[in-house]
């Protein structure tokens, strides 16, 4: 199938992209780097009258660093980060899950805005910008709000955004040199989509220690303290202490039901915490 017709723009300014997305008498969809959106418009899924495309704004691909963390514009792309046109404040833990996403056809295009608004469960951004501790910047016709990911991310495929409201950029905590971080996805191929995704950052000097089980059947469990799960690991003991059991009641609690289910997720759990040994 192909697109129902639609018009374009391409404004050069957040103002603009507003003003457009403001306009009540069509529907109207923002477009960034089309890998999910494309897909979508092929098959009908979504049906827009005028598709603004934002890869002409300037400061949604702008890059600034503060004392505590870096922000990134909502259109920079995978291989921007994993190239590393943008610093790594992250000890190596976005280059590498950036390495993992799709192809490189796909890196090119796919920016980070697209991917947490996209919000598919499997998605590796929405997993380990969670982990990292990330928030989102949003902008609309009154102001900007800032959310953590835990809050930005409210189902599968479904966020905290109004329809005039824009994703701006992503701020990024940058992570001390005692911090460790492990990133497991499993899937069959290399460059598919997940089948279980385990993602673990700990920084003593910012006091996190997150962990984020994703490609769930809803939004990836996002656990803000993970000491709970950790056992020995939080204190920093080995990662084979780690008890199984008491992620997979965990993963029960959360309503994951299916036990091959939990099993994989389990799994992928705990590889991830055995890197970050
Ligand atoms: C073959 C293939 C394999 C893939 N494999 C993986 C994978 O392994 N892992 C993975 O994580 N992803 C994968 N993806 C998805 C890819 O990472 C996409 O880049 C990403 O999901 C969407 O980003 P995008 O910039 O292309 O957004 P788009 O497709 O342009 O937009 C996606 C949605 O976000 C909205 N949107 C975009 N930008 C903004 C913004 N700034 N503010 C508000 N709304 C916005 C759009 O309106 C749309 O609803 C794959 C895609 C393909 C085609």
């Amino acid at each position: 199938m192909k697109p129902v017709n639609f018009d374009y723009a391409r404004p050069a300014d957040v103002g603009a992209v507003l003003a457009l997305l403001d306009d009540q008498s069509r529907a109207v969809k923002l477009m960034a780097g089309s890998q999910s959106l494309g897909p979508m418009l092929n098959m009908r899924l979504v049906q827009p009258d005028l598709i603004v495309d934002l890869t002409g704004v300037a400061e949604l691909r702008r890059v600034e660093e503060t004392a505590g963390d870096l922000v990134l514009g909502a259109c920079i792309t995978h291989a921007d980060i994993e190239d590393r046109r943008v610093p790594d404040v992250t000890r190596g833990a976005l280059p590498t899950v950036a390495s993992g996403i799709a192809y490189r056809a796909v890196r090119n295009r796919g920016t980070i805005g697209g991917s947490l608004t996209h919000a598919d469960p499997s998605a590796d951004w929405v997993s380990m910008m969670a982990a990292v501790g990330a928030r989102v910047r949003l902008r609309g016709p009154s102001g900007e709000r800032t959310l953590p990911i835990e809050q930005f991310i409210v189902g599968a495929l479904e966020v905290d955004l109004a329809a005039n409201e824009v994703l701006v950029s992503v701020v990024i905590p940058k992570l001390s040199s005692r911090a460790r971080w492990g990133y497991y996805k499993l899937c069959r191929k290399p460059g598919e989509f997940a089948h279980a995704i385990g993602a673990f950052v700990t920084d003593p000097e910012r006091g996190l220690c997150r962990v984020v089980i994703g490609a769930t059947e809803t939004r990836p469990y996002i656990v803000t303290d993970a000491r709970h799960l950790l056992g020995d690991v939080a204190a920093g003991g080995p990662a084979h202490k780690v008890d199984p059991a008491t992620v997979d009641a965990f993963m029960a609690e959360q309503g994951m039901h299916d036990p091959v289910d939990r099993q994989i997720h389990v799994t992928a759990f705990r590889r991830a915490i055995e890197q970050a040994r």
